[in-house]
This record gives C-alpha cells, structure tokens and sequence, in this order.
C-alpha cells in the first residue's frame, strides 16, 4: 500500500514476457497491496508507464536496454527496482549523479533477488576471518553467458572484506603448475569455481577450511519463484529508500 492511503501501489514490469518478468508479473498480481498497471516488452513506448500512473516500475530486461530505461523512470518520477545483470561502476555513476538531482527517487539494483544468496554472502562475511582457506564453487544452467557469476564475484568481494577484518594473509595454495587453469579463477585473492550443466538454476557453495574441520555455506536457487520475494521486497520498500541502493541486503536488517 502506499503511505498515503490504502490503496496498492501501482506496478510496471519491464521486460514483462521474459522468464523473470513473467514471474514478477504473477507475484505482483498475487499481491494485495500491490496492482499490476503495465506490462512492457521490447519495443513498447516506456511512455505506457507513465500513462498507466506506474508508482514503481520492475526492470528484468537485458543489460543494453536497463541503463536507459532506469534513467527514464528516474526522470519520470518512478521508482526503480532492477535486477537486470550487467551494469558497469560508469553507469552506476551516471545513475548515482542523477538521482542527487532527483527527489525522492529511489532506485534498488540488486544482483541477486534470492534472501538466501543475500544471507549466503553475509555469512560468508561473517566466517571469513574464522577460516585460513576460502573456496567458491558456484553451478548454473548452461545458458548464462557469464562466468563467474555475478553473485559469486560479491561473495568473493565479502570474503575479502572479512579476511582484511580479520587480518589474514592469502589463502594458503602450494600450487606451482596449473596451465589448465585447474584451481578456477581468482577474484579478489579467493578461487572460484564455475559449473554449466543442464537442470541447473543458480547454486552458490562457500567451502572454508580450518585445520581439521571444514564449514560450508550453500544456498541453492531451484526455481525462478525463489527471485520473487525479493522482487517484492524490493518493490514495497524502494520509496522509502531514495537515492541509490546496491544489494537488497541494503533493504535487509542484518546487522
Ligand atoms: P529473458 O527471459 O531473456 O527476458 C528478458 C526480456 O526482456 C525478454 O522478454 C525481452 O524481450 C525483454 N526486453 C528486451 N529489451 C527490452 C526493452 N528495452 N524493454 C522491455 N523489454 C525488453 O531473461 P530473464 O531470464 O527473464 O532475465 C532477465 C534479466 O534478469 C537478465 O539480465 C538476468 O541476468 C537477470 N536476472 C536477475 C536475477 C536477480 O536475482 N537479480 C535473477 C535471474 C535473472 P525479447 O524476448 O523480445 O528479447
């Protein structure tokens, strides 16, 4: 509902005939305090947002189009919550200036809808410093185009952040001969591992080592529907949070 009265919140999705967008459009129609107001596909005027009194709008499109639209609905006065991949530190600079000059505008771009991979990176944060080695091994279907994932790069990134708290070195690696690039690639100093295989979504392990035990942290996405909370979340907290957010753990009370 929006604060000002009873009523829903008005909803766009753009990109609305995707695999995403679909299920965005369902749970949005499955919400009581939500209303779905326009359903945008490629090649639709963005103008039918604006007519439709879209309060919010969704973007599941694909990287060449999000940076545009989200500037449009910025521009517009609409809210924004994007989990289109791709964007680049530029375009979010870009965003970030334009918002300053915005009003209230709040745009959410989260690279992962799933509670469970925002919880995963948290914790794996949180374990980081306990643990003299870190592995990921992240495992999607065989039609993502990039590798490592998204995700798996933030979880590297949260990795670094907590052994840098805790003051650890590298990771301990003995490794001196590897030209089949065996031990994965390395991000922020911490090897990660990509799977393709058929009958996969999108699956995260975050694998520590200690002497004599090991601790694993792993979240499993098995079906689009698992996104969709997170769409929801997004979509019912963005007005209240103006200017830019990265992560919907920013939307997260988790400490
Ligand atoms: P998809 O099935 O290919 O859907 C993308 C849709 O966007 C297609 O229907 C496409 O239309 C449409 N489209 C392209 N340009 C558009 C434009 N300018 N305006 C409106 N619609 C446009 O892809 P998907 O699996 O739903 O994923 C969508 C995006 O979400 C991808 O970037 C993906 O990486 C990301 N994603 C994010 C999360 C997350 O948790 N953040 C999770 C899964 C996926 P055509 O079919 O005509 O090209």
């Amino acid at each position: 509902m929006t604060e000002s009265s009873s009523r829903p919140t008005r909803v766009a999705v753009l990109g609305a005939s995707g695999r995403m967008g679909a299920a965005a459009c369902a749970s949005v129609e499955g919400a009581e305090d939500l209303e779905l107001v326009a359903r945008i596909g490629r090649g639709d005027p963005l103008g039918a947002v604006a007519e439709a009194g879209a309060e919010v709008a969704i973007d599941l499109t694909i990287p060449s189009a999000t940076g545009e639209n989200v500037r449009w609905l910025v521009e517009h006065g609409i809210h924004a919550v994007v989990g289109t991949t791709g964007w680049t530190e530029k375009g979010l600079a870009e965003l970030r200036a334009q918002l300053d000059g915005a009003d209230g505008i709040g745009v959410l771009i989260a690279p992962n809808f799933a509670i469970g991979a925002v919880l995963t990176m948290r914790f794996a944060e949180i374990a980081a410093r306990y643990y003299e080695s870190a592995e990921i091994i992240e495992m999607h279907h065989p039609d993502k185009l990039d590798a490592p994932s998204g995700t798996a790069t933030h979880t590297a990134a949260a990795i670094a952040r907590g052994r840098a708290a805790g003051g650890l070195g590298p990771v301990p690696d003995a490794t001196e001969k590897d030209p089949a690039g065996a031990r994965g690639a390395v991000v922020d100093g911490i090897h990660v591992h990509a799977v393709r295989q058929r009958g996969l979504v999108a699956h995260e392990v975050v694998q520590f080592g200690g002497v004599g035990e090991q601790f694993t942290v792993r979240h499993d996405s098995f079906d689009r529907i698992s996104f969709m909370p997170g769409v929801l979340l997004g979509v019912r907290e963005v007005a209240a949070h103006p200017g830019l957010t990265v992560g919907l753990d920013g939307y997260m009370d988790l400490g």
